[in-house]
């Protein structure tokens, strides 16, 4: 059985910006644990592999994850058509048809397209007040909420 490659426990701040740079341009999303303080976890994600975006895209639980606070917008008269926006999009949340259409259902707020867009056509906007999410301060708090909404504890 081939061995896994060690995983490095420790990077510098330089090194992990690099990382998420490198990630972004690919088009991977980047994923985090959602906690206000202590974040234990920056994933770099794909719509095949990772299973938390498999879980919305194969078994269609759009709820799965807390999503940015952000949703996506399109300038039409700038959309050029060319598709990237399509083959960027982690979770099929965009469709190219002349112009892109987004399904704000399916959006996750990731913005991992915007850098691909060869005509700034495509932007985030901030949700409003009503619909922004506010994380669990810790993962205590966190791991609380989630046997509360369970209801696993009384
Ligand atoms: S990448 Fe930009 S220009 Fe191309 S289809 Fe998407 S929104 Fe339009
Ligand atoms: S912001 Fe929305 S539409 Fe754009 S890549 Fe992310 S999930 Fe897809």
């Amino acid at each position: 059985m081939k061995e896994r490659p060690a995983r490095p426990h420790n990077t510098s701040q330089e090194k992990a910006l690099e990382v998420l740079d490198r990630s972004e341009k690919v088009g991977l999303v980047h994923t985090v644990s959602n906690v206000a303080r202590g974040i234990f976890y920056v994933c770099n994600c794909c719509g095949c592999y990772c299973q938390i975006l498999r879980g919305i895209n194969e078994f269609g639980i759009e709820q799965l994850v807390a999503k940015a606070n952000y949703y996506a917008v399109v300038d039409q008269e700038l959309c050029l058509g060319c598709g990237i926006c399509e083959e960027r999009c982690q979770v099929h949340a965009c469709t190219v048809n002349e112009v892109s259409i987004i399904d704000l259902n399916k959006c996750i707020g990731c913005g991992i397209f915007v850098n691909g867009c060869p005509n700034e056509a495509v932007k985030l906007n901030v949700m409003p007040d009503a619909e922004i999410i506010h994380p669990t301060d810790n993962y205590k708090a966190w791991e609380q909420q989630r046997l509360n909404n369970r209801g696993l504890i009384k």
